[in-house]
């Protein structure tokens, strides 16, 4: 099982199953909600229980993410068409036993600065 919560503690969340790739995307939506990239990986919405009070923001017409209603923190990005959960590495209580797998809509990364592993990259998702 693995565990994370956001920078104050208030939401909090849990994933008991197997999880998706970890991958890092680039898009400008993840860039401006995060920061910079987002690193996320992937659960099926029924093996990850979110305890807290969650705000969901909708992104656009196909997805919503969600993020910590006290302190900010950016914890979750749900497309309305899948049942995957995507959750951040970054909130994730340590060891994860994780590692970044890909990059991920790399067409549309910022300018400010360059991919410098060797990790697989895909232009869109
Ligand atoms: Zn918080
Ligand atoms: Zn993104």
């Amino acid at each position: 099982m693995i565990k994370g919560r956001c920078l104050c503690g208030d939401v909090g969340f849990f994933v008991d199953g197997r999880l998706g790739r970890a991958a890092a995307c680039h898009c400008s939506q993840c860039r401006k909600q995060s920061g910079h990239v987002w690193a996320s990986s992937s659960a099926d919405e029924s093996d990850i229980t979110i305890t807290g009070p969650v705000k969901w923001f909708a992104a656009s017409e196909s997805a919503k993410r969600g993020f910590c209603p006290k302190c900010g923190s950016f914890l979750f990005w749900k497309a309305h068409d899948e049942d995957a959960v995507s959750f951040s590495l970054g909130a994730l209580d340590e060891p994860t036993g994780i590692r970044l797998q890909c990059h991920i809509f790399v067409a549309d990364k910022g300018d400010y600065y360059d991919i410098i592993d060797d990790l697989p990259q895909s232009e869109m998702s």
